[in-house]
C-alpha cells in the first residue's frame, strides 16, 4: 500500500525547475523539495490541506532551486537541508550563480549539512538521502518508497550539465549508474527539470548513462 504522495510546482516558470511537496497520508507530515521561487501557492496548499511540514531539502545549491527558502523558512518552524558541499552557495549570489542571470537569489543558511546516507522519516516511511555529485559538488537525489528525486543529476532521456564551476561528466556518469541504476527498476524518477522517467526507462534509453550511451 503506497502511504505517499506527492505535488509538483512549477514556481519559477522560465527556468521550469520542479519544486515537489510529499506528504505520508496518514500522518500528513511533508516535506518540500527545491522551492523555485517565493511563490506562494505552495505555502497556501500546505495550509489548505493541514500538513506538517517536517524538512525543506534543496537538491543542490544552483539558483533556480533556492529562491523560495526565506519565504519557506519565514512561514513554518521547519530544517533547511543541503549537502555539505553545496551549502556555501545558499549564501552567495555568485556561487549560486543567479548573479549571471540579473538577480541575486539569496538563502538562510542551512540548519542540517548532508553528506549522504543519512536517513530521516516521514510517519512510518524512511526517506533516503543519496550522494549524487557531478552537475554539482553537493548535489543530492532524495529516495521515498518507490520514487527518486533526482535534482538535476538525472532527466527523463537527458543528464544534468557539468560545464558549471563543480560540475563534472565522469563523476555525474558515475553517480548514475552506481547510485541511482542500482535502484529498483521500477523506481519514478522525479527530475529538477522536465518529466517524470523510470530507472528501467533510462537505464536502457539515457543516451548519456543508459545502454543507448554504448551504441
Ligand atoms: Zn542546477
Ligand atoms: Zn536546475
Amino acid at each position: 500500500m503506497e502511504q505517499i504522495e506527492y505535488k509538483t510546482f512549477n514556481l519559477l516558470p522560465e527556468f521550469g525547475t520542479n519544486t515537489y511537496l510529499i506528504w505520508d497520508k496518514i500522518s500528513r507530515e511533508a516535506f518540500l523539495i527545491d522551492v523555485a521561487s517565493p511563490d506562494r501557492s505552495v505555502v497556501d496548499f500546505i495550509r489548505k490541506e493541514g500538513l506538517t511540514l517536517k524538512y525543506l531539502f534543496n537538491t543542490h545549491g544552483h539558483g533556480d532551486h533556492i529562491a523560495g527558502n526565506e519565504m519557506i523558512k519565514n512561514e513554518f518552524d521547519v530544517p533547511l537541508l543541503i549537502h555539505s558541499a553545496d551549502a556555501d552557495m545558499l549564501l552567495s549570489s555568485d556561487k549560486n550563480l543567479s548573479t549571471y542571470w540579473g538577480q541575486r537569489v539569496l538563502s538562510p543558511a542551512a540548519d542540517i549539512k548532508l553528506t549522504g546516507g543519512e536517513e530521516f522519516s516521514l510517519g512510518d516511511t524512511k526517506i533516503m538521502i543519496i550522494h549524487t555529485p557531478g552537475h554539482s559538488q553537493g548535489g543530492i537525489s532524495i529516495r521515498i518508497e518507490n520514487l527518486v528525486f533526482s535534482g538535476d543529476t538525472l532527466f527523463a532521456g537527458s543528464v544534468g550539465r557539468t560545464d558549471l564551476p563543480g560540475g563534472n561528466m565522469d563523476r555525474l556518469i558515475k553517480s548514475i549508474k552506481e547510485k541511482l541504476f542500482s535502484l529498483p527498476e521500477d523506481t519514478k524518477i522525479l527530475p529538477g527539470h522536465g518529466p517524470a522517467s523510470t530507472i528501467e526507462t533510462e537505464m536502457i534509453e539515457n543516451p548519456f548513462a543508459g545502454i543507448a550511451a554504448k551504441l
